[in-house]
């Protein structure tokens, strides 16, 4: 049997009430109902030390 297209294993998507707005993983929406946050540099830097390849409030590319 083949898995849909269901590439990213983050467990945020398998929950309900996730309290970010995007997945860390592949940026995608995983709670919509959370509003969409204006970072700042220090806020992505410190996220991208916790090793997010997305920021989970505004789901910017922090590691390229
Ligand atoms: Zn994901
Ligand atoms: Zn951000």
């Amino acid at each position: 049997m083949r898995r849909q297209e269901y590439r990213c294993l983050n467990t945020n998507h398998s929950r309900t009430n996730v309290p970010v707005r995007f997945c860390p993983m592949c940026s995608e929406v995983v709670n919509i109902n959370i509003p969409m946050k204006m970072c700042t540099q220090d806020e992505h830097a410190c996220s991208r030390r916790n090793s997010n390849k997305y920021c989970v409030d505004c789901g910017e590319q922090l590691i390229k």
